[in-house]
């Protein structure tokens, strides 16, 4: 279920970073190098009453030069216009209006999404005449807020919430397969989309009446109903932050939230590299169907061990999903891009499958009389029984006596027992250690 995006807009200094970290309490959402390195914050989880939604952070965009400072609240206003539903406009209360507010409130004007103008810094109540003052930039009553005291954001956030689009749980069929392109600028996303979209047996709906800035596109193949989700993410608009890498990551972050399958797109040419495992590993961290597309294959010169040379890289770079199918294609010359949709239905198949509970309980059994669970100090797990709890990925519950004596390698082993008898080809499963009440 998709949530509405908050972002918040102001020059530096106003407290925006103090505000995003005040909102973002200790949920924040991170895409993380799986090394465990680097931490990059790009949305955090926030919630206000019972209003769930996501902060950009678009402070963490960094373009242009160092000191081009309207330059980059440009970027960052542009991105929130582009990626949010509701931007915050935070100016600060002490400093009154400066024309570097005046410069931001220029740019947002431009945009008809909904503003909520936030003055901060009123620590104290006596201070809070001084938001008057701001009606003068335009965008209605201004919310006096103390971000160090927190005082005010109550009322503010009952504005932000109040803005939410409505129809945001408007979400496809259950039957649609979503299914998002992903992957680091210049793959060949947007070629592909069009390769895909051009086939002769793809039949792309006329939307009648619906905006032009539609992000998806929904078609038909062989009976089936499709989306494509972020299509229009997929055009380039030639914005700067676009070829920033946390754009693209972010980007990809709401498409993979919105998708019931994952491409990841790899480029032939370039191999794997660090930014493809942060992206793919979103999608896993999501629990969506994967497969992954090699594009430009046409680039490659090649011999009859190319194929199975460049498949061992991929097992071997993306040691956590050996389940993914890996399909070498063109956007340019359309090699085997006719084969894409039967893999992402495939994988959608499985991605949905529901298994009965005896059937997934002999399974087990038998896994179990083969090899034993482990013991730690003379104690014994005992398997009692396991059972489908949720589809989207397929995640079974396995009750023991006691969660502690099951070992992570033991847990592979079950894991891998479901997958000899059911295949679940494209797609994660998980298991919950559950202890039996
Ligand atoms: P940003 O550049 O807009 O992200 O601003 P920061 O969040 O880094 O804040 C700039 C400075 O303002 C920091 O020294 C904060 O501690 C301070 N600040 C933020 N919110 C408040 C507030 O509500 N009251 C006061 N007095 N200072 C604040
Ligand atoms: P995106 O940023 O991932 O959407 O990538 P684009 O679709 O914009 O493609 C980036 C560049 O790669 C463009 O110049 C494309 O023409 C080129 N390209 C895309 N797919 C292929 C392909 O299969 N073969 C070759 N040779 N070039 C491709």
């Amino acid at each position: 279920m998709p949530t509405p995006v908050v972002a918040i807009v102001g020059r530096p200094n106003v407290g925006k970073s103090t505000l995003f970290n005040r909102l973002a309490g200790e949920r924040i959402s991170i895409v993380e190098d799986k090394p465990g390195i680097t931490r990059d914050r790009i949305y955090a989880s926030s919630e206000w009453l019972d209003h769930k939604f996501r902060m950009i952070d678009t402070g963490g965009i960094e373009v242009g030069e160092e000191d081009e400072i309207l330059y980059r609240i440009r970027e960052q206003a542009e991105l929130a216009m582009h990626e949010a539903d509701v931007i915050i406009f935070l100016v600060d209360g002490q400093d009154g209006v400066t024309n570097a507010d005046k410069e931001v409130a220029q740019i947002l004007y431009r945009t008809r999404k909904p503003i909520v103008l936030a003055v901060n810094k009123l620590d104290n109540p006596k201070m809070m005449q001084t938001i008057y003052d701001f009606y003068e930039l335009g965008f209605g009553e201004p919310f006096g807020i103390s971000t160090s005291h927190g005082t005010g954001l109550g009322d503010m956030l009952d504005e932000v919430a109040k803005n939410f689009p409505e129809d945001y749980d408007a979400s496809y069929p259950e039957d649609v397969i979503k299914v998002s392109m992903i992957g680091r600028p210049n793959v060949g996303k947007s070629s592909l989309v069009n390769a895909l979209l051009g086939e002769e047996r793809v039949m792309v709906s006329e939307i009648a009446g619906t905006t032009r800035d539609a992000v998806d596109t929904e078609f038909v193949y062989d009976d089936q109903d499709y989306v494509l989700i972020d299509t229009a993410g997929m055009r380039k608009r030639g914005k700067v932050y676009e070829n920033t890498e946390r754009y693209s990551v972010m980007r990809a972050m709401s498409a993979i939230e919105r998708s019931d399958v994952c491409c990841l797109v790899i480029n032939a040419e370039e191999g794997i590299i660090e930014q493809d495992k942060k992206i793919v590993g979103y999608a896993l961290e999501a629990g969506r169907a994967i497969i992954i597309l090699v594009n430009k294959w046409d680039v490659l010169e090649k011999n009859d061990k190319t194929a199975i040379e460049f498949e061992k890289q991929i097992r071997k770079e993306f040691p956590f999903m050996p389940w993914a199918p890996v399909l070498f294609v063109s956007a340019k010359t359309k090699q085997r891009v006719h084969k894409i949709l039967g893999m992402v239905k495939t994988a959608s198949e499985h991605h949905s499958m529901r298994i009965p509970t005896s059937t997934v309980n002999s399974i087990i059994e038998d896994a179990v009389t083969m090899i034993a669970p482990p013991t730690d100090k003379g104690r014994k797990c005992r398997v009692y029984y396991t059972t489908q709890v949720a589809v989207r990925p397929p995640s079974f519950a396995v009750f023991v006596n006691d969660p502690e004596l099951m070992h992570f390698s033991y847990q592979r082993y079950l894991e891998n027992k479901l997958r000899d008898s059911f295949g679940f080809e494209g797609t994660p499963i998980k298991l919950f250690i559950r202890k039996r009440k």
